[in-house]
């Protein structure tokens, strides 16, 4: 399996209006054709700048098109082929991370990555041949080390890591959304774009402190010469990174500081990794140490091709944080990963839908048997939603399509209330309800509409005898309703028909022989089924696969130039030592020169190793200031524990901090402490003889039930109960022995005074 390095290009913003009334220089320079990028440190006009060689370099004038083309190209491209993918952004806030991922309408040209690579992964889909795709997205944010579903049914929900020997390392419960064309896409995008940052300008906080994936995977079924179909699976990851500044410089506390220290472990906790990939010797790759490691392991030192963008600031003001970001940029360039197609995949969705569509189209065939009935044009005619629907069911009477209108009637109040039930929920806009209530309408009055027709067309119903296999819902020309409405169909259909299934295994669930309405279903549920896959739309559009072709040519001239670029840079000197010199002037020049070089090369080396020094001692520095923070916490924590625990009640097994602490498991899985449930024991002594205690204060005998550990918090009432009992249990000892005594005393005395 042939290796290849992690891709890096650096990305460089014009000034902003803040460091232009700043009067701020730029520090930054680049060499685009020979992919250099030139740092100079401010006020040191005498040291040379520090240079770095990357996959590309692009300026301040450049645009994500440009981009695009020349380095995401062939990486998304291969996406579609069936290898894994990650592109991400990183750099310090307002370096334009999400400006190059998610970018601007206005210019097109800055168009960001995410919805370039929709719309390059749909036109690949729409041009193939023979080959049909499954496209699905998810979107989820890693916020204080906390996972969360952008575009899940609740979006505060904390999701879990997962390991599995073959997916790898996967989020349980994280939404997947089948998407069919590049505006499904847009729409999903935005929807988790707001639900990210809505979440944070209510909290008054900023997106930026967030890592945001957004994940397309696709199945990809290639029917080859034979008929024989072979399948695959593609992942592309969009990343969207938290900002790479030193946040606890900002000498933040309490839910601040939590903040700035968790930002800070999964991008140091990636900084580790990328550190260890690259020395190569550490056996051990920290990947478990931050969720977000966790997530990208796939993406470094995995099977993944990765390209990482990484943002700058040109102005002298941002220096240092530039500088950071070139240095984790330089030394990422190094990982080496292993791309290959993930062939065959095990946990296909398309592949159980496949097994069910031929299950289905058996079932249909099978009922069908030799009545002059044909599938195709069934499937034809659902598909459409037109008015031959019905053609093909002679025997459907009146009475029944009276149950059908009641029933589409039904489907469209349901859907309906749905709807604004999900809109409220969300707080769409009313504008986005009023459009998807009209989609529904019309295809409520379109069903309608083709029921009366087919009704008044009935006797003209036509067979025809053509293959089954022939049909192509996809290439058909539904209208199509808002992408929430067409959602809904599906979900609504899905749950419908789950009856109709494949076994997880692939192996056939018996279904029992459908009879007319259960037809109707599984044409429905076939149909819809089809309507899932997409590809080949645009097979014979000969300007799209012009087009296709171009741009492949032009990254493959890119690749070849950088190639160049690479190789003569490291040749330069060589050709001095191995050149033929006509006199020995020349060659002494030559050498002459070369030293020069060298020694210019040495001198840089030595002040970066000095500039390595001084960081490393501030970030130490500051590592060391957020340890002291951190112990600060930790005490005020144990001080306040300490005062309380003197609250709690002694039977309690709350009340001894000690053997809590003892008793603490670490759950290495979820990241969380498992702490014992909550206990109240009480000790019971030898029984006291009926006279002498009092029926109330009888104790109960070990009292540790479930139900003692669910009442961790005792009312009122009960405390009071519990007080006076535990008082007079306290005196039991006295009491076992002073009564008996006392009892007989008084009995003497009180003989006494009757004497
Ligand atoms: P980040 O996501 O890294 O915090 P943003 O992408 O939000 O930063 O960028 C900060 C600002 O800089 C935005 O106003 C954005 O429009 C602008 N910006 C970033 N990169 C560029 C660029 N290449 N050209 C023009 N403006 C840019
Ligand atoms: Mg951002």
């Amino acid at each position: 399996m042939a290796s290849e390095s992690v891709k890096v290009v650096i990305r460089c913003r014009p000034l902003n209006d803040r460091e232009k009334v700043l009067s701020c220089k730029l520090v930054v320079s680049v060499d685009a054709s020979h992919c250099q990028c030139f740092i100079e440190k401010p006020g040191a006009a005498e040291e040379p700048p520090k240079q770095f060689t990357f996959d590309g370099t692009y300026f301040i004038n450049q645009t994500t098109e440009q981009m695009y083309n020349e380095i995401a190209y062939p990486l998304v491209e291969g996406v579609t082929e069936g290898y894994n993918g990650t592109i991400f952004a990183y750099g310090q806030t307002g370096s334009g991370k999400s400006f190059t991922m998610q970018g601007v309408a206005d210019p097109p040209a800055q168009r960001g990555v995410i919805p370039r690579a929709f719309e390059h992964i749909f036109e690949t889909i729409q041009c193939s041949e023979d080959t049909k795709f499954l496209v699905r997205a998810s979107y989820l944010e890693i916020y204080k080390e906390e996972i969360r579903d952008l575009l899940g049914k609740d979006t505060k929900q904390k999701l879990e890591l997962k390991e599995h020997p073959e997916r790898g390392v996967y989020v349980r419960d994280l939404s997947m959304h089948t998407v069919h064309s590049v505006a499904e896409c847009e729409r999903i995008m935005e929807i988790g774009w707001k639900n990210r940052s809505v979440g944070y300008t209510l909290m008054n906080k900023d997106s930026s402190r967030s890592h945001s994936i957004f994940t397309i995977h696709l199945e990809i079924c290639n029917t080859d010469a034979a008929g024989k179909d072979h399948l695959r699976a593609g992942k592309l990851n969009l990343v969207d990174l938290a900002g790479s500044e030193r946040q606890s410089k900002t000498g933040a506390t309490g839910d601040r500081l939590q903040e700035a220290t968790k930002i800070n472990l999964s991008l140091s906790a990636l900084g580790n990794v990328i550190s260890a990939l690259v020395d190569g010797r550490s056996k051990h790759i920290p990947y478990r140490d931050s969720k977000l490691t966790r997530l990208l392991q796939d993406s470094l030192g995995g099977n993944t091709r990765t390209l990482m963008v990484a943002c700058l600031s040109p102005a002298d003001n941002n220096y240092e944080e530039s500088l950071s970001t070139l240095r984790y940029a330089n030394r990422a360039k190094s990982i080496q990963n292993r791309p290959r197609i993930n062939e065959d995949p095990k946990d296909a969705l398309l592949r159980e839908y496949q097994e069910e569509i031929k299950q289905l189209r058996a079932l249909i065939s099978g009922q069908l048997g030799t009545a002059s009935l044909n599938l195709s044009a069934l499937l034809a005619s659902q598909k459409s939603e037109a008015a031959l629907a019905l053609q093909s069911r002679p025997q459907s009477s009146t009475v029944e399509s009276e149950a059908e209108k009641e029933k589409i009637k039904q489907e469209y109040e349901e859907k309906l209330a749905r709807l604004q039930a999900d809109y409220n929920a969300e707080q769409e806009s009313k504008a986005k309800l009023q459009e998807d209530i009209t989609v529904l309408r019309t295809s409520y009055e379109i069903k309608l509409s083709s029921l009366e027709s087919s009704k008044a067309s009935r006797a003209h119903t036509t067979a025809d005898n053509s293959c089954i296999e022939e049909v192509s819902p996809l290439n058909g020309s539904t209208p199509e309703p808002s992408h929430a409405a067409q959602e809904e169909i599906k979900e609504d259909e899905c749950s419908q028909e789950s009856s109709i299934r494949v076994s997880p295994g692939g192996e056939p669930v018996v279904v029992a022989t459908p009879g007319p309405l259960d037809q109707k279903h599984v044409l429905e549920r076939l149909q819809q089924l089809e309507q899932e896959f997409v590809g080949g739309e645009q097979a014979r559009n000969e300007e799209l696969r012009q087009r296709r072709r171009q741009r492949k040519t032009l990254a493959n001239q890119r690749k070849k130039q950088l190639i160049e670029a690479l190789r003569q840079g490291s040749e330069d000197g060589d050709s001095v030592l191995l050149n033929v010199y006509d006199s020995i002037q020349e060659e002494i020049h030559a050498k002459n020169k070369l030293l020069e070089n060298m020694q210019n090369k040495l001198k840089a080396a030595k002040l970066e190793i000095r500039d390595l020094q001084a960081e490393f001692e501030t970030e130490r520095d500051d590592y060391l200031a957020t340890i002291r923070r951190l112990e600060r916490e930790t005490q005020l924590q144990q001080a306040i524990l300490e005062r309380m625990v003197g609250l709690v009640r002694r039977d309690c097994n709350y009340s001894n901090l000690d053997r809590l602490r003892k008793e603490a498991v670490w759950d290495e899985e979820s990241s969380v402490w498992r702490l014992p449930e909550v206990l109240v024991q009480k000790t019971a002594l030898p029984a006291v003889p009926p006279s002498a205690v009092s029926s109330s204060s009888r104790l109960p005998a070990r009292r540790n039930s479930a139900s003692d550990s669910a009442e961790p918090f005792m009312e009122q009432e009960d405390r009071y109960k519990e007080m006076l009992n535990r008082s007079d249990s306290e005196h039991i000892a006295s009491n076992y022995f002073r009564k008996k005594r006392t009892t007989p005393l008084f009995a003497g005395d009180a003989m006494v005074v009757m004497d």
